[in-house]
């Protein structure tokens, strides 16, 4: 069964009558890897393998920078760099072979696949409000989101909304598509600055901004808090083990 929240307004009348606040509905767009979940590296070296299945050993990710980017972005990289020709004919090949390897590696080392500190409950308490519409943006091919949702326990049916890395040509462009997804979906236009994006990368940080979103980083991934307060981040937290901040948030 799908449990889908359902957006209407948060009216807060006060006891005297004298003032009255609306509080707007907030769409929260979190990442996934380094965000929501780890892997444990599965992601990385399942799609290290593909390519070097698929294109041999010159196939490498070394030298590029994973979080925060978009996996036809990082395989358009990866195979120019190879010196792979005509890249865009093998891709749905690396792409199978990915999701493929990806299982394979996360089934290898199940304990170190696991939900970041604070999700589980996180995600639970949200889930039973009525003031928030949960939403994904994330770099994920669409394909690989349920097979790591499956390695934790989550259902991609929480999230009602979302975006993929393979839905845009960059992050901004997912978080604008998100947002298009959400008035179709509600029949109801949502403002940016209603949006919060929730990410471990500067990547998160700028595709919130480009758009008029806030952002909140949460340093569980690569980036330490003072990288993420470098980056511009609106609030920055260790974990989402305190969810405090991000209710204040909401809240505004
Ligand atoms: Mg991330």
């Amino acid at each position: 069964m799908l449990l889908f929240n359902s957006p209407q307004a948060s009216y807060d009348f006060s006891l005297a009558g004298v003032s009255r606040t609306i509080r707007a509905m907030k769409l929260l767009l979190f990442d996934v890897d380094g965000t929501l979940l780890l892997t444990g590296g599965a992601g990385v070296r399942g799609m290290e393998t593909a390519g070097v299945r698929c294109f041999g050993e010159r196939f490498t990710l070394k030298n590029l920078t994973i979080a925060g980017g978009l996996d036809p972005l990082i395989y358009k990289e990866a195979t120019a760099l190879a010196g792979v020709d005509d890249p865009h004919l093998h891709h749905d090949r690396f792409r199978e072979t990915y999701l493929r390897e990806l299982k394979a590696n996360l089934d290898l080392n199940p304990d170190k696949v696991h939900l970041l500190p604070g999700i589980e409950p996180l995600l639970r308490d949200l889930r039973g409000r009525a003031d928030v519409v949960l939403g994904l943006v994330t770099g994920n091919y669409t394909a690989a989101i349920p097979i790591k949702f499956a390695a934790v326990g989550l259902d991609p049916a929480w999230f009602p909304i979302h975006a993929f890395g393979d839905e845009a040509p960059d992050r901004p462009a997912l978080v604008r598509l998100a947002v298009d997804r959400y008035h179709a979906r509600y029949g109801q236009a949502i403002g940016n600055h209603d949006v919060i994006v929730i990410g471990d990368t500067p990547n998160d940080i700028h595709c919130a901004h480009a758009n008029g979103c806030a952002c909140l980083a949460v340093a569980t991934g690569l980036y330490s808090m003072e990288d993420l307060r470098a980056a511009g981040a609106d609030v920055v937290v260790h974990d989402l083990a305190d969810p405090q901040p991000l209710y204040d948030m909401i809240a505004r």
